[in-house]
């Protein structure tokens, strides 16, 4: 039976994440020093596997593999490959969003096991901003495994979270770069989702504000393309690309929401900007998994919210949800 929520909203897509390790730090996901899961608190291959088919099951037929950086974990191309296996066959595509750090190496190994496109998240292209924003050198890096990508096949979506005063002003230049080689640019609000050492109000850029930037110079026509997601894109006539728009905090997206996520630990959460979960690690280590597997998912119907409840203001100093964007999945 197809996951349908208690707003008769049809779920049929999932976010997974396979780690919260990543080989970047940046400053608005998380801190410098982060503490990381105990890898036996961390879902097995084999669990993530039997998860996945659980939700295949149910009707759910795109999955998107993330984390933390999906990449960093060893045996993440067996699980692409074993899931690979289900496209056609229940499953109509598998993604990753990657920070692009290790993509060079991985690239053909993705299109072959059946990925079409993905998404990079860069944003800056500029070294040392890079650096600062990441805490790592890394540009050089996911410029190359950006090219690796595209050489072996696969579309690549740019995804850029807006910073205020950070990479304000290279948006443009981020617009033409990606419009320049054919791939679509998503910006996106700096969501407050855990503790980092920035203040969130003073990164938060909203993208009402970056749209009416763009619109003094470039022309920007609504765009009925749709890829599943929040996202709203516009036509760039100047550039002939497409900008899409990502705004939980100045437009609220949840009535089409189809979405679930996981955490590597098994947690389901229904709502990104929710504190509702469900415990599917238990339901996979009990003597029935597959029975209390599809059990969580009905309890995840039952109480997946109407809406989140993101907001920023200029004093709460708390973030809304105390989890990282690189724990939930993002
Ligand atoms: N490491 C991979 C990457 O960076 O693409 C996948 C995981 S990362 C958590 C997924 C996306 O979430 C990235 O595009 C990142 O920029 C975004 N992100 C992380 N923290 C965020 C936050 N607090 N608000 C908005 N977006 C955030
Ligand atoms: Fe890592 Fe992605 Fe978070 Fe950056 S946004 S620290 S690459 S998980």
């Amino acid at each position: 039976m197809n996951l349908i929520d208690q707003f008769q909203r049809r779920i049929s897509y999932l976010r997974l994440s396979v780690t919260d390790r990543c080989d970047l730090r940046c400053t608005y996901c998380m801190p410098e020093r982060q503490t990381f899961l105990p890898r036996s608190e961390v879902l097995s291959l084999e669990e993530l596997h039997r998860l996945a088919l659980g939700f295949i099951a149910r009707g759910v037929n795109r999955i998107r593999l993330t984390g933390g950086e999906p990449l960093v974990r060893r045996d993440m191309i067996e699980l692409v490959r074993a899931l690979g296996r289900k496209l056609g066959d229940g499953l109509d595509e598998l993604t990753l969003t990657t920070n692009g750090m290790t993509l060079d190496r991985f690239a053909d190994d993705l299109a072959a096991a059946g990925v079409r496109r993905i998404n990079v998240s860069l944003d800056t292209l500029e070294r040392e901003r890079f650096s600062q924003l990441a805490r790592r050198d890394g540009l050089p890096q996911v410029l190359e495994g950006i090219a690796a990508a595209r050489a072996a096949g696969l579309a690549v979506k740019i995804n850029t979270v807006a910073l205020k005063g950070v990479n304000e002003d290279e948006i443009p230049t981020l617009m033409e770069w990606a419009h320049g080689q054919g791939m679509d640019l998503t910006l996106i609000e700096v969501m407050p989702l855990g503790e980092v050492e920035a203040d969130r109000f003073d990164q938060y850029l909203p993208l009402t504000k970056v749209r009416a930037a763009l619109e003094q110079r470039y022309t920007l026509t609504p765009s009925a393309h749709r890829t599943g997601g929040p996202a709203r894109y516009a036509e760039v006539a100047e550039t002939k690309g497409r900008i899409g728009f990502i705004t939980p905090l100045t437009g609220n997206f949840c009535d089409g929401c189809n979405r679930v996520r996981v955490t590597a630990t098994g947690q389901l959460h229904p709502c990104l900007g929710g504190h509702e979960m469900v415990d599917l690690r238990a339901a996979l280590r009990s003597g029935d998994p597959d029975a209390q597997l599809s059990a969580g998912l009905d309890r995840a119907m039952a109480i997946k919210p109407e809406r989140h409840s993101f907001a920023i203001d200029a004093h709460g100093q708390a973030p809304a949800l105390a989890r990282h964007m690189s724990a939930t999945g993002g």
